[in-house]
């Protein structure tokens, strides 16, 4: 156990003195954010889930036989800011925070332990930080990114392709008749018509190029370094490679392909990526007016 390394055995013999064991039913909460915790706990048996905001949110982390919980509570004297739960039936061994405290007094041991454990949960946690921003940036169907991170990512090209002198175009563009798409094959092969039109057009970006999925059939790609006329020539490749996929396979057999229609726009001087989108919203209107399956702007 983490919490016990090097640490003198007289020292321990009065810890397991003081200690009590535990057991949990599965279910059962050990700390709740609602309650006090004067206690530190070690998991002897079992697993404990974490989980935060509600009790019936999901799991973010979960800890085994050997690992602590209530260290953070149990230090700063605030209520725990997670619950924790047992995911089986589990033991755990109960420190009361006085006993502990008057012990760490007398062991660096046992106080670097515990340091050391406070230094994982920071740790963990900007680890979840990392992940739970990583998945706001995505949209879960197609893994393309979405709107949130289209709009940050902006912000950085735009401002390095102004700086650069170097112009920035958009691509808009969306799925022709989907609405037909689906009421014929059902949604669920629309889902897949919109995953195989992402994996198919993302392929063909330079790693500098950004497609976000814009909501529904709408797709933006940024276009960097690049002109008019070569973000209508790679629109134009995007447009052809599509409509020469006549059927895909998917989960549910194989399945017709899907056209798109286009609308290109350059950045100008004092453009957001409201204006810009909005110029490239109009272009992609006119290529529906003009029959779909092509490029306007
Ligand atoms: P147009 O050629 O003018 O774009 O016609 P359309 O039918 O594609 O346009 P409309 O806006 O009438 O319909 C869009 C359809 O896209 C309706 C909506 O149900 C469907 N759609 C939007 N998001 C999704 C999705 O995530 N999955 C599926 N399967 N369908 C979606
Ligand atoms: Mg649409
Ligand atoms: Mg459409």
């Amino acid at each position: 156990m983490r919490l016990f390394k090097n640490v003198d055995v007289q020292i321990l013999n009065r810890l397991l003195d003081d200690v009590r064991a535990c057991e949990l039913e599965y279910g059962e909460v050990l700390l709740s954010p609602a309650s006090r915790n004067e206690h530190l706990y070690l998991l002897v048996e079992g697993q404990l889930d974490i989980r935060l905001g509600r009790i019936d949110n999901p799991t973010i982390n979960v800890i085994h036989p050997g690992d602590c919980t209530g260290e953070v509570s149990f230090i700063d004297s605030q209520h725990p800011s997670a619950y924790v739960i047992a995911a089986e039936r589990s033991v755990v061994l109960r420190l009361h925070r006085e006993r502990l405290l008057h012990l760490m007094k007398g062991s660096s041991a046992l106080m670097q332990n515990v340091l050391g454990l406070l230094c994982s949960r920071v740790r963990q946690g900007n680890q979840i930080i990392q992940d739970v921003e990583k998945s706001a940036n995505i949209d879960s169907l197609t893994g393309l990114h979405n709107r949130r991170w289209l709009q940050h990512t902006f912000e950085r090209e735009s401002t390095r392709c102004a700086f650069d002198e170097a112009p920035l175009c958009l691509l808009m563009f969306d799925v022709d008749h989907f609405k037909a798409y689906n009421d014929t094959h059902g949604h669920l092969a629309g889902d897949y018509a919109l995953s195989m039109v992402a994996n198919t057009l993302r392929n063909q970006l330079r790693p500098k190029d950004s497609m976000a999925r814009f909501g529904g059939e709408e797709f933006v790609i940024l276009l960097p370094d690049l002109g008019l006329n070569e973000a209508r020539d790679i629109g134009e490749r995007l447009r052809h490679t599509l409509e020469s996929v006549a059927t895909f396979y998917s989960p549910q057999g194989a399945l017709p392909g899907v056209t798109i229609s286009i609308g290109v726009a350059q950045m100008a001087p004092r453009d957001t990526l409201e204006s810009l989108i909005a110029r490239a919203d109009q272009a992609l209107y006119q290529a529906k007016q003009a029959g779909r399956n092509c490029l306007c702007g």
